[in-house]
């Protein structure tokens, strides 16, 4: 097993929506009061305002089977 490099062995990593704040800020357009802009900051949907996600590559554990491959298959070598 070999640490994973993509979550640095903390089988999560950082959520790209609200770059790990936990939050995002959105921009709702009004047009009811004087400013026609108001900005919101609510909590990230992605991450649910975790501000972590789990590793996709490592499914969470933090280490990857031998050498870091994108395929998840087990050549075995056998005919199904
Ligand atoms: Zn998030
Ligand atoms: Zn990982």
């Amino acid at each position: 097993m070999t640490t994973c490099s993509q979550c640095d062995g903390q089988g999560k990593v950082k959520c790209e929506k609200c770059g790990g704040t936990g939050k995002v800020q959105i921009t709702e357009v009004e047009t009811v009061s004087d400013m026609s802009r108001t900005s919101n900051t609510i909590t990230c949907p992605k991450c649910n305002g975790e501000r972590w996600q789990l590793c996709q590559r490592c499914c969470g554990s933090g280490e990857v089977n031998g050498k870091e491959t994108t395929d998840t298959f087990e050549p075995d070598g056998r005919d199904t």
